[in-house]
């Protein structure tokens, strides 16, 4: 069976240990997917030289974000990496193995309510800062083989992400430029619209600057495009605005048994 593909915008590192409704959303997720042989996960926070895949046996926990509550740095998420699926997805499609990175919060802040018990294998997919969108739709293509194979793709970013606009006085609500921008990716993904998707700045290039003043949130995404075609489904396990300028939109891509 073809494994679903899940969006998930991550937002605060602190949902890593909060409990609210974006995290019982993901401990629904849990229960409609099938149990993964592994995720393997395309994070906002793995911007690098050329594209690479973790293929560590046991990656470790990065706190990649500052000025947090310390229980949050003392987090270790300890899942086993999946260095047989990174080195044969590296060596088909020529990218590069990496032993250095571990899980960065856009996955443990995840994978945590996902699989809280560790116990599912996971591995990383950097973000080449070189591809153009189009080619990271592409690159997405190339792995969708890893669905066959029983392997979770988890694309883990922010549909609207802009930290310099953050307004604290509107936790559940955005500006009309976010909540636009939102709305349009929203459409594209139910129209299959990729031609949209791939150049965003169609819908305006400020908008998109608005939206993404820089690009690794918006990325991720197009990695689930890639893996998934017009016979997947498309449901919104989570959807909301934070703090003016951030969607929450979680996407679940597949048809599910039940
Ligand atoms: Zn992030």
């Amino acid at each position: 069976m073809r494994m679903p593909v899940l969006f998930v915008g991550h937002g605060s590192p602190m949902n890593a240990i909060e409990e609210n409704p974006f995290t019982r959303s993901l401990q629904e997720v849990r229960g409609k997917l099938p149990l993964p042989r592994a995720v393997c996960i395309v994070s906002a926070h793995w911007v690098t030289n050329g594209c690479h895949v973790l293929a560590a046996e046991w990656p470790r926990t990065i706190h990649d974000f500052y000025g947090f509550p310390r229980p949050l740095y003392e987090v270790q998420y300890s899942a086993p990496g999946a260095p047989q699926e990174a080195k044969r997805l590296a060596l088909e499609h020529h990218l590069k193995t990496d032993h250095e990175w571990g899980f960065d919060h856009g996955a443990w802040s995840v994978l945590r309510h996902l699989y809280p018990a560790a116990d599912v294998p996971a591995f990383q997919v950097s973000l080449d800062h070189a591809r153009t969108f189009e080619e990271h739709v592409a690159l997405g293509r190339e792995m969708k083989e890893l669905r066959d194979r029983g392997v979770l793709i988890l694309g883990s970013g922010n549909l609207v992400h802009n930290l310099h606009r953050v307004n604290w006085e509107m936790p559940d609500s955005a500006y009309p430029w976010a909540e636009e921008f939102d709305r349009k990716v929203k459409k594209a993904i139910e129209e299959r619209d990729l031609v949209s998707l791939s150049a965003p700045d169609r819908w305006g290039s400020t908008l998109l600057a608005e939206a993404h003043p820089t690009l690794e949130h918006y990325a991720p995404v197009l990695y689930c495009l890639g893996v998934t075609d017009e016979t997947d489904g498309v449901t919104y396990p989570y959807e909301g605005m934070e703090f003016g300028t951030i969607s929450m939109r979680m996407v679940l891509f597949g048809n599910l048994s039940s």
